[in-house]
Formats: structure tokens, sequence, C-alpha cells
């Protein structure tokens, strides 16, 4: 069983996809992470993460870079933005997400295109969404618990400007797929949206 979950940046699919995956017992990836390691490689090996061919290069980092705590800041998110819209680096990402999909006891991805390229297949698809509004106070809560001050209306700017690069690049552009299920939580907290989504799984799978 295949669960794809998609959506922009702050969203809340992260912490939905780790919810589904924990409920169901199925292994967890978390898309972005490869992302940020080839931004921050790109960045590390002293490249542009604009230029498809340093970024490129970058693709082949090594595997424990994943579980550094790095890859986390708004610094690296952008990074990422950057060196996915090159469809180069999507490629040679594409192998290890499949991978990943294929394993015989199922999995969770969440990311930006599972439903629509990685694993067009997936037997339930969610597409989380919420105002940017909404998901930059989300941001703005969670770096004040970091003690990290950045005005809200910067990390709003930086959301929105993601989203639009997100959305805009011509390989696998962040949209939903069309049989995905749309959720936006900009209105419920994080156990509501957590309960909706798996309710919304238990239904598809009937
Ligand atoms: O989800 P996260 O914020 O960690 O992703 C960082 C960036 O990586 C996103 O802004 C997006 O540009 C890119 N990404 C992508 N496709 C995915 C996952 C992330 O293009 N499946």
């Amino acid at each position: 069983m295949i669960i794809a979950v998609d959506g922009p940046t702050a969203s809340g699919k992260g912490t939905i996809a780790k919810a589904i995956a924990e409920h169901f017992e199925l292994p967890y990836l978390d898309t972005g992470l490869l992302y940020r390691a080839v931004g921050y490689q790109t960045v590390a090996d002293g490249g542009d993460p604009d230029s498809p061919e340093d970024a490129l290069a970058a693709c082949d980092f090594r595997s424990d870079l994943l579980r550094s705590s790095a890859l986390r800041s708004e610094e690296v998110g952008g990074y990422a933005s950057r060196v996915s819209s090159h469809p180069g680096v999507r490629q040679a990402l594409y192998e290890r997400q499949r991978a990943f999909a294929e394993q015989p006891c199922g999995a969770v991805l969440d990311g930006r295109d599972i439903g629509t390229v990685i694993a067009p297949e997936a037997d339930v698809k969610l597409f989380i969404t919420a105002s940017v509004q909404e998901r930059a106070k989300r941001r703005w809560m969670e770096m004040q618990g970091r003690e990290i001050d950045i005005p809200l209306a910067d990390i709003e700017r930086d959301i929105a400007a993601r989203d639009s690069r997100d959305i805009n690049r011509a390989d696998a552009p962040l949209r939903a797929a069309p049989d995905a299920l749309v959720i936006d939580t900009t209105a419920l907290d994080k156990e509501q949206a957590i309960q909706t989504a798996i309710e919304a799984v238990r239904q598809a799978l009937r």
C-alpha cells in the first residue's frame, strides 16, 4: 500500500504523513530532505543552487547527511527549492524515491509530486494545504520555540516565494493529483488535522 502526501511548505503535511505512517505501521520518507541535502551539498561544495551542473554534481551526497539537523534551516529550505527546479536533479532523485515506494510492505511518502510523478499509482493521495498567512504563523511560532527571531512578514514573504517557485516550475510543479483528497488545515489544530487525514485514508481504503 502506497500513501502519497503532497502539499506546500508548512502545510502540516510532514506531521500528517508521519502520523499516518505510525497509525498504519508503514515506513515513511520525507522526500523534501533529499532536495534539502542536494541544496546543502551544492553550497557546501562552493556551487550555485541555480546552476543545473552544480546541483547535479551534489546529488551524490553522502547518506549520513540526511540525519543532519543542518538540513532543517529556512536557508537550506530555500536552496532546496532552487535546486529542485532542475530536471536533472529530479531525475537523479527519482530512483531513490521509487525504490522506497515499491517496498513490499508499502510506504508513506511526503513531498510535492508524489501523487503526480513518483507514485501516480498510490492507493491513497492526500493534498494538504493551508493559507499562506496561517503557514507563516505556524513557522514563526515553531521558530520562536527554537529561539530564532525572524519577523513574521519575512517568513510570509519567503513562503510565498517558495510556493511560487514550486507551483511555476516546468518539471513536476506542485499541484494536487486529479484523484487526490484535498485537506485544508487552515482552521484545524494539529490533532484535528491528523485525525481528519487518518479518517480520509480509512475511507479511501474501504
Ligand atoms: O518539504 P520541504 O520544505 O522540506 O522541501 C524543501 C523544498 O524541496 C521544497 O520547497 C520543494 O521545492 C522541494 N521539493 C520538491 N519535491 C519534493 C519535495 C520537496 O520539489 N517531493
